[in-house]
């Protein structure tokens, strides 16, 4: 998603179009950024490896995750509704936001109200799917990320790549520059104590003087009208205990039903998203209290497309990510061309069905194949998203419903012309003939190295095996009675190394 696309007033957030294919091969002819990406996922896979690995009930508690995310979606609307009553009842004030760009009015209103032109932030994908910071900023604010790996990104005037790790195709000595660049730190060396003790020595003083905090949540408790965000350095701990004013933008979908569920997701996350056994700073808040942290409390419960992917019985699914990140680790898709190719701020398989969802499939025609469908990604996932089954529902989805189809479309009349072809046995065997005497100038060694014409695009990547001269149907017919062809078949059936099928 362009940073600089700005959400217009009332209108539904769009997203740029992503042409994966392109950007992926962009992204691929860059050595470094590949080696920073293997490096970092392959650390991240491990840790969690290990400590997933301590946990001998990990499926059973993964059972219960999804069961609860399945038990709040299916009756959001009674917990959104409770939630709210919860939420005001502790001193809050919720706001509903069909879109990002009441979300962002709301959290204008409050720095309005109190006189700031600035406000800090804990990382918060809602508020980065909205364009939280480009809206406050065309609107005179300035919004500071205050998460070491965001602030990277935003100094850099770059993009997040990574949903935990929004930095991670950055290494210390890009980040260094970046720091010395834009905090005018000449001499700071690439010791992440180093960096870390620039980037707080920065932000310190905005803690201290900006009364406005904006943060996203990783749960809301609908029974208490808790919200819950878990982080690793403190920063989100100093935005949602010092500023005057705290609005957290949360995803209606981010509801959990009972305070006792956070037992089950607590677990979950931490192990799945940064391999600990707990995150390092939990904080929970409900309400206001008084002489205790913010004076005033907003929850801005985001639509964004969210209703519309309800709809879906199957898509729905994406919205139970609790966004730990395991399947982005996992993914060899994401390993090879990290997380600006999906050009959406959920990238990898999360990214592949959620972004064409959110988006009314405008950006379907490529998210949903940009992955090998081995699986990786489900068998990590701690609340069991079958994402594989999801792609695949979403790219038949895209291939009846997508946005200016083409009259005729040659993958659907192919496909058709597949389809009945395949429906008869009669019609297979014929095609098998005319295929076997059309390949001639192509066949070399029972391989087919290239096709012509739009086929090119299939033997571009990889080889095709020629069609045999015996089909096993042939084969079958030829053999005759099967006493005989189990007395053979060790050397001769097709599938004996003789490269017949
Ligand atoms: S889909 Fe599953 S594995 Fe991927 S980020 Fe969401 S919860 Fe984590």
């Amino acid at each position: 998603m362009s940073r600089e696309q700005h959400v217009p007033e009332g209108a539904s957030v769009s997203f740029e179009p992503a042409p994966f294919p392109r950007a992926a091969a962009e992204a691929l002819a860059d050595p470094q950024l590949r080696a920073n990406l293997r490096k970092a996922t392959r650390t991240i896979r491990s840790k969690r490896a290990e400590v997933v690995a301590e946990r001998a009930d990990w499926e059973q508690l993964r059972e219960a995750g999804e069961r609860i995310k399945r038990a709040a979606t299916r009756h959001l609307d009674v917990h959104l509704e409770e939630l709210e009553r919860s939420v005001e009842r502790a001193g809050g004030t919720v706001h509903w936001a069909r879109d990002g760009a009441e979300a962002i009015e709301v959290v204008a209103g409050v720095a309005r109200a109190h006189g700031s032109d600035e406000v800090i932030k804990v990382k918060s994908l809602a508020t980065d799917e909205i364009d939280l910071n480009e809206g406050l900023e065309g609107r005179g604010i300035a919004a500071v990320e205050t998460d070491l790996a965001e602030l990277i990104v935003q100094l850099d005037g770059d993009d997040p790549s990574h949903i935990l790790v929004p930095a991670i195709h950055r290494n210390r000595a890009e980040i260094r520059e970046i720091f010395r660049r834009e905090l005018g730190l000449e001499r700071l060396g690439d010791e992440p104590a180093e960096l870390a003790e620039a980037a707080r020595l920065h932000l310190r003083r905005k803690f201290l003087s900006v009364p406005v905090a904006v943060s996203g949540a990783n749960f809301a408790v609908a029974e208490t009208g808790a919200v819950c965000v878990v982080e690793s350095e403190g920063n989100g701990r100093m935005c949602t205990t010092l500023p005057r004013a705290l609005v957290t933008v949360v995803g209606i979908e981010k509801v959990l039903p009972r305070f006792r569920d956070l037992e089950v997701m607590l677990q979950l996350l931490p192990r799945s998203s940064t391999g600990e056994r707990m995150n390092p700073y939990t904080s929970l808040w409900t309400g206001v209290t008084p002489g205790d942290g913010p004076e005033e409390f907003h929850l801005v419960l985001l639509d964004a497309g969210r209703t519309d992917t309800l709809a879906d019985p199957v898509g729905r699914d994406a919205l139970h990510c609790i966004r730990c990140s395991a399947c982005l680790n996992v993914c060899p898709v994401y390993e090879r061309t990290g997380g600006h190719a999906y050009r959406s701020v959920y990238p990898g398989p999360i990214g592949a069905i959620l972004t064409p969802q959110l988006e009314r499939l405008e950006s379907g025609d490529t998210l949903p194949w940009a992955s090998s469908l081995c699986g990786a990604c489900y068998e990590v996932c701690p609340v069991k998203i079958d994402i594989p089954s999801l792609l695949v529902h979403l790219r038949g989805r895209v291939v009846r419903e997508r946005p200016g189809k083409r009259p005729v479309d040659p993958e659907r009349l192919a496909m058709r012309v597949l389809a009945r072809t395949f429906a008869s046995r009669r019609r297979y065997e014929a095609a098998q003939r005319a295929g076997r005497a059309g390949q001639w100038p192509f066949a070399r060694r029972g391989r087919i190295e290239r096709l012509p014409g739009p086929l090119a695009a299939w033997t571009r990547a990889r080889d095709m095996r020629a069609i045999p001269k015996q089909s096993f149907r042939q084969w079958w017919r030829e053999r005759g009675p099967a006493g005989e062809l189990v007395a053979d078949s060790a050397t001769n059936s097709p599938g004996a190394g003789g490269g017949r099928a």
